[in-house]
């Protein structure tokens, strides 16, 4: 089925538009599946960032940020030796925060970021403790740290799937890439939408696995360029790959 198949136009009825599109390719790409054949390919990644504190979490998201991964842990590193609580963050000059995060790049508009969101946390809980986002639903944990302002869907969804464990899925550019190349969101689509598709049609348990799993695809087969659908676990279910076998 491609992304322009007709039953896909279908007014939805009452439905929202992404749970009808999740309805909708729930047949044609068990999810399931996919996930079961990426675990045989790369493994069942475990997630040692579960029972991280959430706010220290959030910070280091912002600090991954259009950076590598080693960049990242060395510029949060560095933060948390520099300013040893989140107090000490906003009672610092600013261009302090930034030049301890300059290593990370972005480092002016990740600092005020960073100075805004501690200061809204403080403000909303009167502390920086964000651990009842574990018992919320993941929806409303998601909703709750997107209002923050500077944090979006990705951001809430990362924080919450690492630190949390609860069941949301983070996409970021190679994952979008790699679904829509399998056909599971549509070729052009809100970041919004796509998340919203995903946090359907992931089975309970399997969104750090299939997250992990998508992003090693992504670097390993699925690349940008001429990714090599002959030697992928799941080109059965991708519809790029099946137009090249
Ligand atoms: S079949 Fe090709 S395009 Fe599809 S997921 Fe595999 S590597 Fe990517």
């Amino acid at each position: 089925m491609s992304a322009s198949s007709p039953r896909r136009k279908k007014t939805p009825g009452s439905e929202s538009a992404a749970e009808f599109w999740a309805a909708s390719v729930a047949d044609e790409k068990p999810v399931g599946y996919i996930v079961q054949n990426l675990e045989r390919a790369y493994g069942e990644p475990v997630n040692k960032w579960t029972g991280w504190d959430v706010l220290d979490m959030l910070v280091a998201v912002i600090l991954s940020q259009a950076t590598s991964d080693a960049n990242s842990d060395r510029t949060y590193d560095a933060l948390k030796k520099r300013f040893p609580t989140w107090d000490a963050v906003l009672r610092a000059r600013e261009q302090t925060l930034v030049e301890t995060i300059r290593p990370g790049g972005l480092a002016n508009q990740k600092a005020a970021v960073i100075r805004e969101l501690l200061r809204q946390v403080r403000e909303r809980h009167g502390s920086f403790d964000l651990s009842s986002l574990r018992a919320m639903p993941a929806a409303e944990a998601v909703a709750y740290l997107a209002g923050f302002r500077g944090v979006g869907p990705k951001t809430a969804a990362c924080t919450l799937l690492f630190a949390c464990g609860l069941d949301v899925f983070p996409l970021d550019t190679h994952i979008f890439r790699i679904l829509r190349r399998v056909g599971l969101i549509p070729a052009k689509c809100s970041d919004r939408f796509a998340h919203e598709v995903m946090n359907r049609v992931v089975p309970a348990g399997k969104f750090y696995s299939f997250h992990v799993n998508l992003i090693r695809h992504g670097r390993k087969l699925c690349r940008p360029r001429d990714p090599l659908c002959e030697r992928c676990p799941v080109v059965e279910y991708c519809d790029y790959g099946q137009t090249r076998s």
